[in-house]
């Protein structure tokens, strides 16, 4: 009888906006989820982030570490890498978590074998999040749609 030798499916790549940075992570990734934090919010200039997030030895920069800078909050131990070239937030360290490395999702074109099902910090989401409201089309605006405004009650009319 054969052995049957199970596939390795290949690293998942990723890149900044502009390309100077090349990333991959081993398939799958450990796990997925949307952060709702400030820290993450801001890092993003985003609602919220969502990462994924890979063991340390299953992710490597594969182009441009030249073009990488890190950001380093020392209150919270975090650091943050970007492209130096154009911005994109390219990983977020913790020292509490020495062997991951989280990856903004938005990096891969392809899966990374995770669903982002978890949220942290979900006391931090903002109330301008869109969080799926039903939308319509902007009459006048091809490609706009928008959240149709609930209708107010209207206040009664004081009687005289
Ligand atoms: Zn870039």
């Amino acid at each position: 009888m054969k052995k049957k030798t199970l596939a390795t499916p290949e690293p998942v790549a990723g890149q900044c906006g502009c390309g100077a940075v090349t990333i991959e992570i081993d398939f799958p990734a450990r796990w997925a989820w949307h952060d709702h934090t400030q820290a993450s919010r801001l890092a993003h200039g985003a609602a919220y982030a969502t990462y994924v997030g890979s063991w340390r030895k299953r992710f490597r920069i594969t182009a441009g570490e030249e073009e990488v800078t890190r950001y380093e909050d020392r209150a919270s131990g975090a650091t943050r890498g970007f492209c130096s070239q154009c911005g994109t937030p390219l990983f977020y360290e913790r020292a509490r978590s020495p062997h991951m490395v989280n990856v903004p999702r938005a990096l891969f074109q392809n899966r990374t074998g995770r669903e982002p099902l978890y949220h942290i910090g979900i006391q931090e989401l903002r109330d301008w999040t869109y969080t799926g409201q039903p939308l319509v089309p902007l009459k006048g605006f091809p490609g706009v749609v928008w959240e149709r405004p609930k209708r107010r009650k209207r206040m009664p009319e004081p009687m005289f």
